[in-house]
This record gives structure tokens, C-alpha cells and sequence, in this order.
């Protein structure tokens, strides 16, 4: 019998830790936009009024275009009344090495007489200005300082304006803020495609050719994004004033407790070189009313706008130039010793971002600091998308007053999951660069198991949260329990196809011993299909799945034995065998070379280990390796992982069979949710029970989860409920009565590993 435990994961994410994402999240309260945006203030941003516009009433809500080389042109917004500008501080402002922005951050906080207050704000800011970005990176060697600060500069105002924009259009839900941060941030962006224009092809240095390449990656990729940005807002100006709250249409000029206007007074205040006028008693505000950015809309703003600033976490680790010091998983350790804090940027932004809305600086600190000292930056940035995800659309749903499925479906030819979404992106990136050597991939994709159907803005933040996280990291983030099921299974570790080394960085973590192969190791001066250039977690070795032979080879044996041998393998997310088949032949070589010793007998165990992260039936290689992995070898552990929001993906770990029923005890490969039997079709090896004649087992189409797999229509029935949690956790609210319909118009269909 099924309690009322709710659907799970990992361990971490599930119904009830969603409901509470959702219901902390306070709409009564917009988020003091002072404190919202103090980090901007204290590293020297102002908020001032435009020039020769402030005090003029033209239409309010015009749009803004973006040209064809990705700039926003701030002339090309219809002027509001009394418009306001964020700005960025000046080149020479004393800010860029983070510790003269103390002085910044006492003027904020001048109201507080208290030391102790003051000494927090000041801790806090500092925290969160890194987070946001608004210190620019130093480069590796202190040498290259000169070439490289005009590059650092401007992607620092970049990261400001975008986090700017961010922080306006989705925790403030205000337009003109949003727009004003877009507006900082193309401005930004034109410096940095303009960068590797100034540097002269003869004489520059290795260090300066390797910062104008990623520059120019870096500027094609975020001006696509701050479009989607922009054209996001500008849909939303018709859309939103349908549905603009009551209170909202009350003008802001005639409520002196609009905290906006209070912000506006207070960044004013911290203007050094513009004497706000109205400021204090007369805010130079127009009414709210316009202004409102829908939730709708909030969704396509932090997509975009996400996507916007991984492009520059990736920059961070493949540019060459800078440093990322967290590389070769070295993060935790050095943080610890040396008691520095730079530290992987992408967690504590997502942490700053996510939690601006909160009204106590001290809970905002608290979870930036915890996101910051993750030793697993990836799984955290992930369990924050997923926070902010039901929340931003449950709000959504609220404002609507409807579910957003199924209508408008995005029709399921499009792409493979996150490797379609990452090689797309390349795709992009390769034809930008009049190459077009990866239009194969992306037209063989679609032989393969189409993307679940879901609505589209549904798809944008899927595709938002994981293409770039996938390049940056890994194509499945690890788990604490994830990564106890492999260290008791084998202490010593071959993965082969490793990519960027985050999963091996975190075995070597939690202590176990890895070596990490991939053909192209991602980094400096390579080239990687899946990960770019992204500097590497972990050391990563040129390796084909010829190791693996290696690895099956009995470790004790005498002088010669590579340091492969006797090594368990793992493999995260091997390709889907319509694009390579390294899955297979990784399995054909180790199981050739542990066949050959079998003489040798289980004594060394850890060469008899295979562990797997992926889909059964989806994106991870191949029938043919499932049956020649079910043929030598039996399941025996299995941990869930967080999900993206369309994958199925899991960890589990295979042993090789003895022959001895007693002790090739396996755990079924997928069983029903509800019951817990039934049969997986073309099943080779014997699940619970050798003559388990149940049904074959159906799987729901649109989540493919656990949740999801019945073996029979009562089953799907009395599994309902826990099954439409699951869909809410995949942001897919479901009709219940779809997804009790067995039939074949129903979206049930037969799980089938082995085709
Ligand atoms: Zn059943
Ligand atoms: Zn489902």
C-alpha cells in the first residue's frame, strides 16, 4: 500500500518541499527595491533621471528593438515620463577591487547608527556584489592585468546591467527598472563585442588573442538573449494592463509610502555627480499602473535573462584569461584553507537572484553564503531553479486563474532533451561561425525520442535552467546519496567520457579515486562537442572506451598493470546511440577484458562494477547496450537524481553475474508505481520474480517518471494522484482524468529499454 509520502526525486525536491517554495514566497511584499538593488548602489551604481527627459509626458511603454549586431539602443525607447536611468558606475570609479566599496556601502546604510548593523551590511553587500558579478574577474596572472581590464570592465557592467534587469523585471515586476537594466546591459554588451576590435592582431599577446576570441563568443551569444529580454517586455506591455491588480493602478505620486518612490529618493541620495531633483518629497516616478510586468512575463524574463548570465559563467571558465579557481575541483579545499571566498559564481548569483524578494537581509545573506560554500555548486543551482520555478509559476497560474497545460502545447519534433538543447546551441555557435559541421547533429535528432510535449514558456525555462548548467557542469547533477551508492560500490573509478570531470570531482570529494577520459577533454586550446572550452572539474585524460579494457583488467596483477586496472567504470549520460556508439563499445572492451579473468575470480570486486547515469529509454545510448549490459550483468543499486523538468534520468549501479542465483540478486530494472510489479518489455533478464507474468509496463509520455510507469488502468487510477504531483513538479499541471486514461488515445506507452 502507497502512503502519503509525496512524489519524489532525489531526496531533496519533491511535492511538499515545492508546495512550501510556493507559499514562502510572500506577494504581498514586491521586495524594498533598495534593498533589491543595494549591491548595484554600493558598488557605485546610481538611478537618475534621463537627461533633458525627466518631467516630460510622453506616452508611457514604448518598445525597444535591438539592432542587428545585438545592441539595445537606448534611444530607440519612447521616452516615459520622467524616466529613469540606471547607470553604471564610471570607469575610474574606485570599486573594481571590491574592498573601496566599503565607503559605498556606509552611505547606503547611513541610517544606521548601529556598528554592528553596519558592519553585517557591509559583509552582505560584498557577498552579494560578487554574486551579481559587479567585481570585475582578475585575470590569472597579475601580469595581464593591463591587457585584460577593459574586457573585466565590461563584463562586470554587463553582469550588473543583466543582474539589474533581472532584479527589476522579476522580483520588482516592474518595467521601467527592467528596461533600465536592459538598456545598462546592451551598452555593456557593445564594450565587449567591441573588445576584440582594439586588439591589434600583430602585436597583441597570447593572453590578449585568447580574451578577444571569447569576447566576441561571449557578445554573439548574450545579445541573443537580451532579445528575447526586450521582446519579452514589450509583449507583455499590451498583455500586462489586462491584468494589472486593483491597488496597482493607484498612482504612486499620490502614495508616499510607495517604496519605489523611497528607492528612487534613496539612489539619488547615493548620486554622487547628479543632484536628483524631487527627491525625497517628490519622487520622479510615473504611476505604477504601466508599469507592472505580468508573472507571465517574469517567467520569459528570467529565462532569458539566466541564460544571458551563464553564457558569462561559461566565459569565466573558458576564456583563458581569467580565474577559475575552483578548477580541477580544487574549490572546496583552497575555500577552507586559505579562507578565500571566490568560489564557483553561478550558485551564489542564483541564490542572490532567487531570494532578493525576501524582506530580512539577514535570511538573504544566509542562503547566498550557503549557496556560495556548497561543495556541489551544480546540484544547488539546480534545486534553485527548481524553487523559483514553482514559484514563478504557481504565481503565474494564480494570475491567469488557469492551468497552463495542456493548451498550446509545443508540438514533441523538436530535439532530444538537454544533449538537442546543447548541441543546438552549438549548432548556433558553429554556423555564427559560417561552419556548418554540426547541422548533422541536429537533423539526426530527430530520429530519436521526441522532447515531451509542453506548453512553450514551459520549454523556455526548462531549456533556460539546463543547456547552459549541462555545458557548464554536467548532463545530470549528483546527489549526496547519489554519491554514497558509487563510494559503496567501488572506492576506485574509471569514468570514461567525462566531459568537463564534475561527477569525478565530486567521487573525489566524498573519497573515492577517479580517473576521468574523455576524447576531447574540454579546456584551453580544445575543443569539446558537448562542454566547449569550459575549463575541467576534475583532471581530465584523452581516453577513448578502449580504457575500460584496461580498467577490467585485475588490478593486483604484476609490474605492468596500468593504473586503470581494476578500476569499476562510470559513465554519465554516454551519447544516444544514433550519435555514437561509446556507450557499447565502452561495455564491449570491459566486459571483454573481465571476461578474460574470470579466473580470478570476485575477490577484486571493483573491477566487476559498472554505474550508469541516464534514460532508459530516452537519450542515453542504446537498446543494444541495454541487452548486452542486462546479459553480463545484474542491477543492484540505484539512486534518483534531480531532474530538468523533461528527463528520466537516474544513477544505477550493475554488478557482474556470478552464474549464483543467491547472490545475482537484482532489483527490477522499472517496476509499477502503484503496485510495484509488472514486466519491462523484452525484458532479458528476470526482474523480482522469474515468471513475473504482469503486465508489460506503460510509461506516461509527458513525465516519464516513476511516478508515471503502470502496469495496469487500475493501477494508473489509483496512482493518479501522487502521479499529478509529479507533473506539478514538472511544471505541467495535468488534468487527472488525462492521466487516468489508459487507452490508447491516452498518453501511456509501452517502456521499452531493450528497443
Ligand atoms: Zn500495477
Ligand atoms: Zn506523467
Amino acid at each position: 500500500m502507497v502512503g502519503p509520502s509525496p512524489a519524489t526525486w532525489d531526496g531533496v525536491w519533491d511535492a511538499t518541499s515545492a508546495a512550501a517554495a510556493v507559499r514562502d514566497h510572500d506577494t504581498g511584499v514586491e521586495g524594498d527595491p533598495t534593498e533589491v538593488f543595494a549591491a548595484h548602489l554600493a558598488s557605485g551604481w546610481t538611478l537618475r533621471p534621463r537627461r533633458g527627459v525627466a518631467g516630460t509626458h510622453r506616452s508611457a511603454g514604448g518598445g525597444a528593438e535591438l539592432g542587428s549586431e545585438g545592441t539595445l539602443d537606448s534611444s530607440a525607447f519612447v521616452p516615459t515620463s520622467r524616466c529613469l536611468d540606471l547607470c553604471a558606475p564610471r570607469d575610474d570609479a574606485a570599486t573594481d577591487d571590491g574592498s573601496d566599496g566599503s565607503a559605498d556601502d556606509a552611505d547606503v546604510f547611513a541610517a544606521d547608527a548601529n556598528e554592528k548593523k553596519t558592519a553585517f551590511a557591509r559583509r552582505w553587500l560584498r557577498t552579494v556584489r560578487e554574486a551579481f558579478g559587479l567585481k570585475p574577474m582578475a585575470p590569472r596572472d597579475p601580469n595581464d592585468a593591463e591587457a585584460t581590464r577593459p574586457i573585466a570592465r565590461a563584463i562586470a557592467r554587463l553582469c550588473g546591467g543583466v543582474s539589474a534587469a533581472r532584479l527589476g523585471g522579476v522580483t520588482c515586476r516592474d518595467r521601467r527598472w527592467c528596461r533600465a537594466g536592459l538598456v545598462e546591459a546592451s551598452a555593456a554588451l557593445a564594450r565587449v563585442a567591441a573588445f576584440p576590435k582594439s586588439v591589434s592582431k600583430k602585436i597583441a599577446s597570447d593572453v590578449s588573442r585568447r580574451a578577444a576570441a571569447a569576447a566576441g563568443d561571449l557578445a554573439a551569444g548574450v545579445a541573443r538573449s537580451l532579445r528575447d529580454a526586450a521582446r519579452a517586455l514589450d509583449e507583455d506591455a499590451a498583455l500586462g494592463r489586462a491584468i494589472v491588480p486593483s491597488h496597482d493602478s493607484i498612482d504612486s505620486e499620490s502614495r508616499p509610502d510607495d517604496p519605489f518612490a523611497r528607492a528612487a529618493a534613496a539612489m539619488g541620495a547615493g548620486s554622487r555627480e547628479i543632484e536628483a531633483p524631487g527627491r525625497g518629497s517628490q519622487p520622479f516616478l510615473p504611476a505604477r499602473g504601466d508599469a507592472r510586468v505580468t508573472h507571465r512575463c517574469t517567467i520569459a524574463l528570467a529565462a532569458a535573462l539566466d541564460e544571458a548570465w551563464l553564457q558569462v559563467a561559461y566565459h569565466a571558465r573558458a576564456c583563458g584569461w581569467c580565474d577559475p579557481s575552483d578548477a580541477y575541483g580544487a574549490r572546496a579545499e583552497s575555500v577552507r584553507e586559505s579562507g578565500k571566498t571566490a568560489s564557483d559564481a553561478s550558485a551564489a548569483y542564483f541564490a542572490a537572484a532567487e531570494n532578493a524578494w525576501r524582506a530580512s537581509a539577514l535570511d538573504r545573506h544566509a542562503l547566498v553564503e550557503k549557496a556560495r560554500a556548497d561543495p556541489n555548486p551544480f546540484a544547488s543551482v539546480l534545486h534553485s531553479r527548481l524553487r523559483e520555478g514553482a514559484r514563478l509559476f504557481a504565481r503565474a497560474r494564480e494570475e491567469e486563474n488557469k492551468t497552463l497545460f495542456p493548451r498550446d502545447v509545443v508540438p514533441p519534433e523538436e530535439g532530444v532533451g538537454e544533449r538537442a538543447v546543447v548541441a543546438a546551441a552549438e549548432a548556433v555557435r558553429k554556423n555564427s561561425k559560417k561552419g556548418n559541421e554540426k547541422r548533422k547533429r541536429s537533423s539526426t535528432t530527430r530520429s530519436a525520442l521526441p522532447v515531451p510535449a509542453c506548453p512553450p514558456l514551459t520549454r523556455a525555462w526548462r531549456d533556460a535552467c539546463r543547456s547552459w548548467p549541462c555545458r557548464l557542469y554536467a548532463f545530470a547533477a549528483p546527489t549526496d546519496a547519489a554519491l554514497r551508492a558509487l563510494k559503496r560500490s567501488a572506492t576506485r573509478w574509471l569514468e570514461v567520457g567525462a566531459g568537463a570531470g564534475y561527477w569525478a570531482a565530486q567521487m573525489r570529494r566524498s573519497g573515492m579515486d577517479v580517473v576521468a577520459a574523455d576524447v576531447d577533454p574540454p579546456g584551453e586550446g580544445t575543443h569539446n562537442a558537448y562542454h566547449g572550452s569550459c575549463a575541467p572539474w576534475h583532471p581530465v585524460v584523452r581516453g577513448d572506451a578502449g580504457a575500460a579494457r584496461s580498467a577490467g583488467e585485475k588490478a593486483a596483477s604484476p609490474a605492468g598493470a596500468s593504473r586503470l586496472a581494476g578500476r569499476a567504470v562510470f559513465m554519465c549520460y554516454p551519447p544516444p546511440g544514433f550519435d555514437s556508439r561509446m556507450a557499447s563499445e565502452t561495455l564491449e572492451a570491459f566486459v571483454a577484458s573481465i571476461g578474460s579473468n574470470r579466473n580470478h575470480g570476485r575477490d577484486d570486486e571493483t573491477g566487476h562494477v559498472l554505474a550508469l547515469v541516464g534514460e532508459w529509454d530516452g537519450n542515453t545510448a542504446d537498446g543494444a547496450f541495454a541487452r548486452l549490459l542486462t546479459k553480463h550483468f545484474y542491477l543492484a543499486r540505484r539512486a534518483a537524481l534531480p531532474q530538468w523538468g523533461d528527463t528520466a534520468h537516474e544513477l544505477t549501479v550493475w554488478k557482474r553475474k556470478t552464474g549464483n542465483r543467491a547472490v545475482d540478486v537484482a532489483i527490477p530494472l522499472k517496476s509499477c508505481a502503484w503496485c510495484g510489479g509488472g514486466r519491462v518489455e523484452g525484458d532479458a533478464f528476470s526482474a523480482t520474480k522469474p515468471n513475473d507474468d504482469r503486465n508489460v509496463l506503460r510509461r506516461c509520455v509527458l513525465c516519464r517518471d516513476d511516478c508515471g510507469t503502470f502496469c495496469s488502468a487500475s493501477c494508473a487510477r489509483l496512482g493518479a494522484a501522487k502521479h499529478a504531483e509529479t507533473h506539478e513538479l514538472r511544471l505541467i499541471p495535468t488534468p487527472i482524468e488525462m492521466l487516468e486514461d489508459w487507452s490508447d488515445r491516452g498518453e501511456y506507452v509501452a517502456f521499452r529499454p531493450f528497443a
